[in-house]
């Protein structure tokens, strides 16, 4: 008897998560960052998070206890892992932009704003040919690795099927950087998870799509940026890349970047910024304030999968990007 009332508790508990992760989906597709609200994102509700955590932890201890069940909530709960880029979920193709209210700042950056450079602007300091690519490298040294006149074709080529880190062992795919040379701004990630390994693409799970998201909120597309990693092989159980493994890799994002000399670089989340700013300071300290590499405006911002795990945090990246879009707007070309 009391063994039945329990399992109609569970049933009763299970079907509330499922519409609440129902709901909770639809905001991950962060409406609340393209709303109508002058500042776009609205806080999400971090007390309605906790309580659905608490009651996800009640419901898993008590289907742990009636075996069977427990594989039911697994199939309707979608998990936030670690590192998320790393989503369980299958690539999705990037959604369609937003359609821009008329006079609303999306819109008046979409129409005023070129996405793309007129002109390559040359790099200040024009990598000078060197016979050994993967010697020791000292960060002064990285961008002096590229050929003049290289193309991202090059890049790839040299990088080929590469085995020189061994994060290779565990790939299915490459994922390179993707998207036009001649693009004004630049996304940087740390490394691909699940979703990219298998598509071979950049920013392609949960985490991506809610990056596709963060670039239409400024009245963008996706195809009007670059978007790249410091890591392009997906490290075992998406753990971070170590540093001799970020340090293998890096060369090729450094020389992509100064082929494409972007306006503005958004490093996403701590491992990124540390690795292309060369610091010691963590992301919540630096994020939201313009840095500088090689003469090219670099603004940390928190990762994507950092805000699928805590919503409250889209104010703030939002913030960053509003800057970054004001910075584009004040050098438009
Ligand atoms: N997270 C990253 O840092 N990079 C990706 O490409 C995907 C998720």
């Amino acid at each position: 008897m009391e063994d039945k009332s329990q399992a109609r508790e569970i049933l009763r508990s299970l079907a509330e998560d499922v519409a609440e992760s129902a709901s909770y989906l639809r905001e991950l597709g962060v409406e609340t960052l393209e709303g109508s609200t002058a500042e776009g994102v609205e806080p999400q509700a971090t007390e309605r998070e906790k309580t659905k955590a608490a009651r996800q932890a009640d419901v898993s201890g008590a289907l742990k206890r009636h075996a069977g069940v427990e594989t039911k909530l697994s199939e309707t709960r979608q998990k936030p892992s670690h590192d998320t880029s790393k989503s369980p979920t299958p690539p999705k193709p990037p959604a369609a932009p937003p359609p821009a209210a008329s006079g609303s700042p999306s819109n008046l950056y979409q129409t005023a704003m070129p996405t793309k450079k007129p002109v390559r602007k040359p790099a200040p300091d024009p990598p000078a040919p060197r016979e050994t690519l993967f010697g020791d490298i000292s960060p002064k040294d990285e961008l002096s690795l590229g050929q003049p006149g290289e193309t991202f074709e090059d890049i790839r080529r040299d990088i080929g099927e590469c085995v020189r880190c061994p994060l290779y062992q565990g790939r299915t795919t490459i994922v390179h950087t993707e998207g036009d040379p001649a693009s004004r701004l630049m996304f940087v990630g740390e490394a691909p998870g699940a979703d990219e390994d298998a598509s071979g693409r950049p920013f392609v799970g949960r985490a991506g799509q809610l990056l596709n998201k963060i670039i239409e909120a400024i009245g963008l597309k996706r195809s009007d940026v670059l978007i790249g990693n410091v890591n392009r092989c997906r490290p075992p159980a998406n753990r971070q890349p170590t540093t001799e493994e970020a340090r293998t890799c890096k060369p090729f994002l450094l020389r992509e970047i100064n082929i494409a000399r972007p306006d503005v670089i958004v490093v996403l989340g701590n491992t990124a910024m540390k690795n292309l700013l060369d610091t010691k300071e963590g992301i919540t300290r630096l994020r939201g304030q313009f840095q500088d590499y090689k003469g090219i405006k670099v603004m940390p911002t928190f990762h994507p999968a950092y805000l699928l795990r805590d919503p409250s945090k889209k104010r703030e990246v939002w913030d960053d990007m509003k800057k970054v879009r004001e910075y584009l707007n004040s050098i438009k070309k």
